[in-house]
């Protein structure tokens, strides 16, 4: 018989989205007729923009010709796409990003988990707590951590708790850590940081040499003026931060599969034998061997996203979830709920009445309101005590969700 990694048998139970499909399929199995409403997963529901669409077809008739066929591409993703995000999404910031530092690749989900690799086995990992779950796995897998204890914390983890009573806001570690995962505006809480305290987390890494993973997959969210876009608009973030970002909740990519991440060539790794090398010529390395791109057609339909036509939809998109944010936000906390999140970000988060574990209430809402949440324990020890609901219903969804948990909670 083949023998395990065992790093894999370190995981904590199921993972979280798949346990609450699992509870959720348990639940319609046995009541056939009741119609399920789900703000859970966070999956978009909403078409792709126009633009995209017409461009996947004309990509598409291009592969149909043999004078613009196309086969395997590059690595790390078509310039032209590598372009306009550099341009778009950083330079009309302020923030210059070369077409070298962008890799192009089908996931935030990857490439979140994937970027631990390069670094050393027995690196110190921090993680805000509770964020997405993909993080602290993809370590677990890696061997960093060890086992979990009773509570499900990893020894091996240094946990950056964000509650109410710290405004979700997470302190500096206490202790040295080598790589830092950052997600804002965070995902489950719809946190966002202020350029002040991002600043105060490149220092950090500065002094400790150490590396943020600055996860933006919400960037698009953003509203307040003040709030940072990008990890690269502080002094200093260039030596010290990777940013990921996904074309997945802005144009409804779910299914297409693109995102990207940014590599800055000033960003340096020591080797073993303490000589010095660049982290973005590793990384491109690593893409070299494990992907062949993503598709041109693919491609193409993102690079639509930057036109003018496109980045009016995408705002429609991302305007209409909003409203839907604040359709849920507005309707919990008029029902007693306390309720955050949903101003910056397409998640509601949400207090469980006093003792009620987040299981125990993500399993009476499905039962009594027939909406299918997210609890909060599954983002991490401190998420526990809070449920998610997203804001990427439909809005007749939305607004029957509210209702449901109104009159029958
Ligand atoms: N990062 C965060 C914080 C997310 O919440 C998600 C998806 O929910 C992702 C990354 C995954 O994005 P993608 O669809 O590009 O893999």
């Amino acid at each position: 018989m083949p023998r395990f990694n065992a790093a894999y048998l370190n995981l904590n139970q199921n993972y979280l989205f798949a346990e609450i499909r699992r509870r959720t399929k348990v639940f319609a199995d046995a009541h056939p007729d009741v119609r399920l409403i789900d703000l859970g997963v966070g999956d978009v529901t909403q078409p792709l923009p126009p633009a995209v669409v017409r461009a996947m077809h004309e990509a598409t008739d291009e592969l149909a010709r043999r004078e613009t066929f196309k086969g395997y591409g590059p690595y790390v993703g078509y310039e032209f796409l590598r372009a306009d995000i550099a341009t778009h999404d950083f330079g009309s910031r302020g923030v210059q990003i070369a077409v070298d530092e962008v890799f192009v690749s089908d996931g935030g989900k990857s490439d979140s988990a994937n970027l631990q690799e390069i670094f050393a086995p027995d690196c110190v990992v921090a993680v805000m707590d509770p964020v997405y779950p993909v993080y602290a796995d993809s370590n677990v897998v890696a061997g960093r951590t060890g086992r979990a204890d009773a509570g499900g914390r990893y020894a091996g983890i240094a946990y950056l708790p964000c509650t109410a009573e710290n405004s979700f806001q997470p302190a500096l570690p206490d202790r040295h850590v080598d790589l830092i995962y950052l997600c804002y505006p965070n995902n489950p809480t719809g946190a966002v940081v202020t350029r002040e305290a991002l600043a105060r987390w490149v220092a950090y890494a500065r002094a400790e040499e150490a590396v943020i993973l600055y996860d933006a997959a919400y960037e698009a969210y953003i509203s307040d003026p003040d709030v940072p876009h990008s990890i690269y608009e502080i002094d200093g973030a260039r030596e010290v931060a990777i940013e990921c970002r996904s074309f997945s909740k802005n144009a409804g990519f779910t299914g297409m599969r693109l995102a990207y991440t940014v590599v800055p060539k000033e960003m340096r790794g020591r080797a073993p034998d303490g000589t010095t090398m660049s982290l973005n010529a590793l990384w491109a390395r690593r893409t070299a061997i494990k992907s062949n791109g993503l598709p041109y057609v693919i491609q193409r339909a993102a690079a639509a996203v930057y036109t003018p036509e496109g980045k009016k939809q995408v705002q429609a998109l991302v305007d209409s979830y909003m409203a839907n944010a604040r359709i849920i936000s507005a309707g919990l906390a008029a029902a007693g709920f306390t309720v955050y999140g949903a101003r910056n970000a397409p998640y509601i988060w949400v207090r469980t009445p006093p003792s009620v574990s987040s299981w125990d209430f993500f399993d009476r809402v499905l039962g009594t309101a027939h909406v299918v949440g997210a609890p909060g324990g599954g983002f991490g020890p401190s998420g526990e005590g809070y449920f998610r609901l997203t804001a990427f219903g439909s809005r007749a969804q939305t607004e029957e969700a509210v209702k449901r948990i109104k009159t029958r909670l």
